[in-house]
């Protein structure tokens, strides 16, 4: 049953069609192992679709911690993200701080993003969409704010 509580969040399907310019991953909070693994598998169903970043966008993924960025490599996610186009960023206080890659530069610009603050004119002065790992990877072939189910790219 959904929440009748007033909060700032909503459901994919109540968003409609919101297009993206940077699609944000990573972090310290949406960095670790498990998150990795999301992103890899989500990758990894584009690149057997043939697909790789929408153009247009900027994907970006930092990783959480050296030994996440060392686990990556050892399973082969590193290769899978820098074959469909993924900036991978060591790990470090970047975009979700307003530093380094994947910050805004302009008002105009729209990211989704698994970093876990949202303060206006934290991360550039574009508009900001916090979403799940599943959601902004899946969001970065797309173009658009989209929801991760298997079939999404062979549909
Ligand atoms: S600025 Fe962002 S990435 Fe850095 S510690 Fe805080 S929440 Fe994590």
């Amino acid at each position: 049953m959904r929440s009748t509580y007033p909060t700032n969040g909503a459901y994919i399907d109540e968003l409609g069609e919101v297009a993206i310019d940077i699609a944000y991953a990573g972090s310290c909070t949406a960095g670790k192992d498990d998150d990795f693994s999301y992103y890899a598998m989500v990758c990894e169903a584009a690149l057997r679709e043939g697909l790789v970043v929408a153009d247009g966008v900027d994907c970006y993924i930092q990783f959480g911690s050296k030994s996440v960025k060392d686990l990556s490599l050892e399973m082969g996610w590193t290769s899978i993200f820098e074959k469909v186009g993924v900036k991978l960023i060591d790990p470090g206080c970047g975009a979700c701080i307003g530093a380094g890659p994947g910050v805004s530069d302009n008002p105009e610009q729209v990211t989704v993003s698994a970093i876990n603050r949202n303060f206006q004119g934290r991360s550039g002065p574009g508009k900001l969409y916090l979403a799940s790992p599943l959601t902004v990877m899946t969001s970065a072939f797309t173009g658009k704010i989209t929801s991760w189910h298997p079939k999404i790219f062979s549909q």
